[in-house]
């Protein structure tokens, strides 16, 4: 019996914890039709580990004018970017520097949004979103729809844009910072806010949807596909 292509990556990714609750067969179609659009995918930045995130950001950065653009607030992934998957914990080795995250963007400037801490189908009760604000001190999104959905994109701003201390107008004074191309940078370069890589996460995974993000990047790349910066 063949098995489908779609059944064939649930397989493989299939790890032993609650992988099989986490799947969302919709968001991974929906990812996945993303590898048709070549630009969506490459980040504006990359840096190998959270402890190497520029501070600020925005120096590190230039704008299709050339001049440094004016980064206000972050979006900040939390599995295997700061913490490690399935942990509320920010990783020892990160602590100090994301203090001077939060030294350099404070109050409503960072805000976490997670595939899975503060999702309503993951989270139902935000259990896991309180903890995660306990532990960081720092906001993290209740959100219906996952990233890179248009949908979670208007929830951001909506955070954003109704919070005095984030001082955010539109989506080119944010950054998105994760270690996902199919949902972080995916998403940053859809809202027109500029995509940070994480390229090595806090743990190493592997598995068939990552290689193929990374492969799909490279191969892009290779043809010449530039970053396309907001404005
Ligand atoms: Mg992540």
């Amino acid at each position: 019996m063949t098995i489908p292509f779609i059944a064939r990556i649930r397989l493989k990714t299939r790890q032993p914890k609650n992988t099989m609750s986490t799947f969302n067969l919709s968001a991974t179609i929906h990812a996945f039709h993303l590898l048709t659009q070549p630009q969506s995918l490459i980040p504006a930045l990359r840096v190998p580990t959270f402890a190497d995130l520029p501070i600020p950001l925005g120096q590190a950065l230039t704008t299709k004018a050339g001049i440094r653009p004016d980064i206000r607030a972050l979006v900040l992934d939390k599995d295997n970017c700061f913490a490690e998957p399935d942990s509320s914990v920010i990783y020892p080795a990160y602590k100090d520097h994301f203090q001077r995250l939060k030294e350099a963007y404070p109050g409503d400037k960072i805000l976490i949004v997670s595939n899975t801490a503060g999702t309503r189908s993951m989270d139902p009760e935000f259990r896991l979103a309180e903890a995660l604000e306990r532990e960081t001190g720092v906001r993290v999104l209740r959100h219906s729809a996952k990233k890179p959905d248009r949908e979670c994109i208007d929830e951001i701003m909506q955070f954003f844009l109704q919070s005095p201390s984030a001082d955010v107008q539109k989506p080119s004074q944010v950054a998105v910072i994760g270690d996902r191309i199919l949902t972080d940078i995916a998403m940053a370069n859809r809202m027109g806010a500029w995509g940070v890589w994480i390229e090595k996460g806090v743990v190493p995974v592997d598995t068939l949807p990552i290689r193929i993000e990374q492969l799909w990047l490279r191969k892009v790349e290779a043809f010449g596909y530039k970053s396309d910066k907001p404005v």
